[in-house]
């Protein structure tokens, strides 16, 4: 027997803005749909529960569909995650999926999803990208030809200690605005999709060294350990900014005087470049995070270390773009070990 409660949530469901629907979990029909999926999809109500997903869905987010629906039969959880659907009138709208599967005899038999239209949050999000690409451009166009002259103006001063100094502070300065230009502009990339990575052959050893010697006169001591055989196929310019960054990392919040460690070695499948420092480390309440967009630790902002939280997102992007892995092992007071894999194939 249907309870009062069972017609009010009923109710409630055809009055919510969100499209809310259930689907069989082996045929991926329609079973149900409120007002809002009819909205949505600008089909009827009746034509909804004759179709399937796979009709309503742009063919290529029909795999992440299929993946997201097969984790639900060994996951009770609700997932989020975005894809596209084609409305009646052949329109493409972007949505935000939310799912749930519902289960028999612990047996999952249908998935309740709720789809929520996300088109003008993706303008907006397009909008603010060009924005900042476009001043982070104009701020690093007369960066250059600030570089440029203070190059000049270092080697007129040469004898001049008080106004080199001077300079070497500008210099500093200059390339900080710099550097955070080129993480905004990155980010932007990542965030429309348009980042991109080219490959070619190079020797992982060597490119090791090159960011160590750049950093050498930035810290006490920089050790390497290990040797691989195998040439690398990667962006080489892409991984010597991820090894830059976790080096960087590593000298700014390690301890000082204590040597940073960096490993480098391979199995039969990937190639694993680690380092480590003996700083603060990382409290595991905030590991799972260190690697999101913004995230510093509260050891680094209250040692008011100065930092945006960019550069660990950016290492991740490369670094699975490569189709390889990095990840955190810390423990608090001892230090902390970024690491990151490279696929050989
Ligand atoms: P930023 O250093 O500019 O803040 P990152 O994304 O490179 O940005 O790092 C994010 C945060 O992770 C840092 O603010 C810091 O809190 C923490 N972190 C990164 N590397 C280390 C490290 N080696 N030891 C301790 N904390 C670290």
């Amino acid at each position: 027997m249907k309870t009062p409660e069972h017609y009010q949530y009923k109710s409630l469901i055809e009055q919510l803005n969100d499209a809310v629907y259930t689907v069989n979990f082996d045929s991926l029909n329609f079973t149900s749909a409120n007002k809002a999926a009819e909205k949505l999809t600008g089909y009827s109500r009746k034509e909804l529960l004759s179709m399937t997903v796979a009709q309503i869905i742009v063919p290529e987010y029909l795999p992440t569909v299929k993946k997201m629906i097969s984790l639900k039969a060994k996951n009770e959880q609700s997932t989020i995650y975005e894809i596209e659907i084609i409305q009646k009138n052949g329109h493409h709208i972007p949505v935000e999926i939310s799912s749930l599967a519902l289960y028999n005899l612990n047996k999952p038999v249908e998935i309740l999803g709720v789809a929520r239209n996300i088109k003008e949050r993706k303008e907006i999000e397009q909008q603010r990208n060009i924005f900042i690409s476009l001043i982070s451009h104009e701020i690093k166009n007369p960066l250059t030809t600030i570089n440029g002259y203070l190059e000049i103006l270092k080697r007129h001063l040469k004898n001049d200690s008080k106004s080199l100094n001077y300079l070497q502070t500008i210099s500093r300065q200059t390339d900080s605005i710099n550097n955070l230009m080129n993480d905004f502009l990155d980010i932007t990339q990542m965030k429309v999709g348009k980042f991109r990575i080219f490959k070619e052959p190079f020797d992982l050893n060597l490119a090791i060294k090159e960011v160590m010697e750049a950093h050498n006169s930035d810290s006490g001591e920089i050790m390497l350990k290990g040797k691989v055989k195998t040439i690398i196929n990667a962006d080489r310019n892409r991984i010597c900014q991820v090894i830059t960054n976790l080096l960087s990392n590593s000298i700014k919040y390690g301890s000082d005087g204590e040597p940073i460690i960096i490993s480098v070695k391979e199995n039969t499948k990937e190639l694993i470049v680690q380092i480590a420092d003996s700083g603060p480390g990382i409290p595991k309440s905030e590991q799972k995070q260190i690697f999101d967009l913004f995230v510093r630790t509260r050891g680094a902002l209250n040692s008011k270390t100065k930092g945006h939280g960019l550069g660990l997102f950016i290492c991740r992007e490369i670094i699975t773009l490569h189709k390889g892995k990095i990840w955190l092992e810390s423990i608090p007071g001892q230090g902390s070990t970024f690491s990151f894999s490279l696929p050989k194939h």
